[in-house]
C-alpha cells in the first residue's frame, strides 16, 4: 500500500494515529475532508494530503436516542443518548463527527457556533477490530 496516496484506508491509518488529514487542490486550492483523489470543486486529480487544524464550530447537531447499530454496539441507547454533529472546519470543509464532552440528555445546552476541537475516540466493540472514529469536543 503507497501511504502516500489519498485512498480512505490511508486516510483511516492517519486517523488512528491521531491526524485528521484532509486533501488540498493543486489547481484550485480546495481543501476536501476526508482526503479525496478528485477535487470535490473543479473534478482534477491533483490533489495532496493537508493535515487539519482540528478546530472548528458546530453547524449542526442532533441527539440520538435510538442508534445505528453500531453505536449501539457502543454502549448507547435511549438511556444514554449521543449527538452526532457537523462541523465546520476552520479551513472551510464540512465534516460529520460524534460530538463528546457534552451533555447528550440537554442537547438545548449546545449551540450552533459553538467552537470545537478534533478529539480521536478509541473504540473497543467486541467482534470488531479497536479502531479509532472521529469526535469533536468543546474547544
Ligand atoms: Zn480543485
Amino acid at each position: 500500500m503507497n501511504e502516500n496516496e489519498i485512498t480512505i484506508n490511508n486516510y483511516l491509518k492517519y486517523l488512528s494515529e491521531g491526524k485528521l488529514m484532509g486533501s488540498k487542490c493543486k489547481t484550485c486550492g480546495h481543501v476536501d475532508v476526508p482526503a479525496r483523489k478528485l477535487c470535490s470543486k473543479c473534478i482534477k486529480p491533483e490533489t495532496e494530503w493537508i493535515e487539519m487544524s482540528g478546530k472548528g464550530k458546530i453547524a449542526a447537531f442532533t441527539s440520538i436516542n435510538v442508534g445505528t447499530p453500531y453505536f449501539v454496539k457502543k454502549g448507547y441507547d435511549r438511556k444514554k443518548p449521543y449527538v452526532f454533529s457537523i462541523i465546520k472546519l476552520d479551513e472551510g470543509p464540512m465534516i460529520s463527527a460524534q460530538l463528546v464532552g457534552v451533555d447528550e440528555s440537554h442537547p438545548e445546552t449546545i449551540k450552533v457556533e459553538m467552537p470545537v476541537k478534533v478529539k480521536f475516540l478509541k473504540v473497543e466493540v467486541e467482534g470488531l477490530p479497536e479502531k479509532v472514529d472521529l469526535g469533536f469536543e468543546p474547544a
